[in-house]
């Protein structure tokens, strides 16, 4: 057993990130783990990207609170993180009168939860701003404060400004059980061994349920995984006139099949919202397609199917807390609370949507329970909330680029066509405070393979860069960590073996 931590987290999606990050602003020692070989590999994948503006939310619940407070922070957030955000607004578009009854509930709901500047405008006026919108439509709420972030860069620059202010990430280590002394959690068992702390925050978002029950907190408490599929446009055919987010009128199953711009350039088109067995099944289903397809068409009529190049899915960890307004007929909150039963446990549960919105805020509260308990934090003195973002050669102007290259020749080989993605950055990203050692992490960080040909032309120069860089076989390279190796083997060898085969023969 290791010296013990102060404060350990399960999981390192969005939320368990933002909790790192924003902890480490004090003097704990902290342990941030996650099952898999990267950080972000969980929903914080596989969402729309929006930050929403917090109408939505049912007011009085813990979701409507942490939305409204979490659009405030993005701003300053991806400031010090040196990430991407663009407050760009969003609009909810009517098409009848029964859907202009609902822009009037959500221009009341988000009154109740503070969000400024809400308003309803005439469809034409709608039209005037996005020209391919359904010509039918007859009016939409405009949210001036909604937005559009990068969730699988806000992730990794919220764990990497946590691990530069000294918080400790071991990856590949899967969450077991809790080591108790009668009801106060004194430790957390591992894949890769036991970890003492006096803390532990379940972050573990699909998995959340399973990880409270074995402290033995709500057993009442399931999650359901509830799919959202999505299709992805190519930037160089198809654009919206305006980087906005189109929303239908939202319906008992959610906020329903949007058509948005992405900070990549692209339109994404999605997500439905279906129920599905396994925490694990992020397939795409045909029948998904259709759904998500003729939604979009109802919004945006020019999409066109010969733009899609990608498609993906997410998953919703979608739980049956009640609310704790009972006065509002919503069985589904998200869970943040130091729980009654068991000492030394904050627990998270439930973060669907708004979860990426609302994560920061969702940070800022389990300090404030933390305090409430009793914790004493003191501010480091040497504290650093700026993440340095490293370049990214396409949005250089001629001149950046040409400087980078004379310092680094590397910058100069362009590895991704579809998307110019250097050798240079793929090698940074190697070195960089979290390093990406797979694929997956070099995609997810640069976004290379995103384009039209889907990493069909960049894949194998990524191979051989990741070997030289970590000094292995490239057979030994892997798509997301063992048994994703990219290579089967070297095509010398099968020729060997038909040469053996014939001597058999
Ligand atoms: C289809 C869809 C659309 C959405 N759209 C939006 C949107 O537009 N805007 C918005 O604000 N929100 C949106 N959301 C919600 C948002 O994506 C989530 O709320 C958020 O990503 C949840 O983050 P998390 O950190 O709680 O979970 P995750 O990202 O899943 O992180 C949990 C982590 O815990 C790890 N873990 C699990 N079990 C263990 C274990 N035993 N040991 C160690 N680690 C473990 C996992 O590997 C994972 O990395 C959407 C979600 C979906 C599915």
């Amino acid at each position: 057993m290791t010296n013990p931590y102060d404060v350990i987290i399960i999981g390192a999606g969005i939320a368990g990130g933002m909790v790192a990050r924003f902890l480490s602003k004090y003097e704990l020692d902290i342990l941030l783990i996650d099952k898999e070989v990267d950080v972000g590999m969980g929903t914080s994948s596989g969402n729309s990207a929006a930050i929403h503006a917090g109408y939505d939310a049912l007011p009085g619940t813990n979701k409507a609170l942490t939305n409204v407070i979490g659009v405030d922070m993005w701003p300053r957030l991806s400031q010090e993180l040196g990430i991407q955000y663009e407050r760009c607004g969003d609009y909810v578009v009517a098409v009848d009168k029964e859907d202009m009854l609902v822009l009037e509930e959500l221009l009341e709901r988000g009154a109740h939860n503070e969000v400024p500047n809400l308003e309803i405008i005439s469809g034409e006026a709608m039209r005037r701003r996005e020209p391919l919108l359904r010509p039918d439509a007859i009016g939409a709420l405009w949210a001036p404060t909604g937005g559009i972030g990068d969730p699988f860069a806000a992730t990794i620059a919220a764990a990497e400004n946590a691990v530069m202010n000294g918080v400790d990430l071991k990856l590949d280590t899967a969450f077991k059980d809790f080591i108790m002394e009668g009801d106060r959690i004194t430790g957390v068992r591992t894949s890769q061994g036991d970890f003492n702390c006096r803390w532990a925050v379940n972050a573990a978002g699909l998995y959340a349920d399973e990880v409270m029950h074995k402290a033995g907190v709500r057993p009442e408490f399931n999650i359901r995984p509830r799919r959202g599929e999505y299709l992805i446009l190519d930037k160089a055919d198809f654009q919206l006139t305006n980087t906005t987010i189109l929303f239908p009128t939202p319906s008992e199953k959610g906020k329903g099949i949007l058509v948005a711009s992405t900070l990549h350039g692209n339109v994404i088109v999605g997500p439905n919202a279906n129920f599905v067995d396994s925490k694990e099944n992020r397939d795409v289903s045909k029948e998904g397609i259709e759904e998500i397809w003729s939604g979009g068409k109802k919004l945006v009529p020019a999409i066109n199917r010969k733009h899609i190049i990608a498609e993906f899915a997410g998953l919703r960890a979608t739980g049956n807390a009640p609310t704790p307004n009972p006065e509002i007929d919503y069985n589904q909150d998200f869970i943040i609370e130091i729980p009654d039963k068991v000492h030394g446990l904050v627990n998270l549960g439930g973060i669907e949507s708004p979860g990426f919105t609302a994560a920061p805020a969702i940070a800022i509260k389990v300090i404030e329970l933390l305090e409430s308990a009793g914790e004493v934090l003191t501010e480091k003195m040497d504290w650093n909330p700026v993440r340095p973002p490293r370049p990214v050669f396409r949005h250089l102007s001629r001149e950046e680029q040409a400087a980078l290259i004379a310092k680094d020749p590397a910058y100069g080989r362009i590895v991704c066509r579809c998307e110019t993605v250097t050798e240079g950055e793929i090698r940074a990203e190697v070195h960089a405070p979290i390093p990406a050692d797979t694929y997956d992490a070099i995609k997810r960080r640069t976004w290379l393979g995103t384009g039209r040909c889907q990493g069909g032309f960049d894949m194998p120069r990524v191979v051989s860069i990741l070997a030289e860089e970590l000094g292995i076989p490239e057979e030994e390279v892997t798509k997301k960590g063992k048994g994703s190796e990219l290579l089967f083997r070297r095509t010398k060898d099968v020729e060997e073996d038909y040469l053996n085969m014939e001597d058999l023969l």
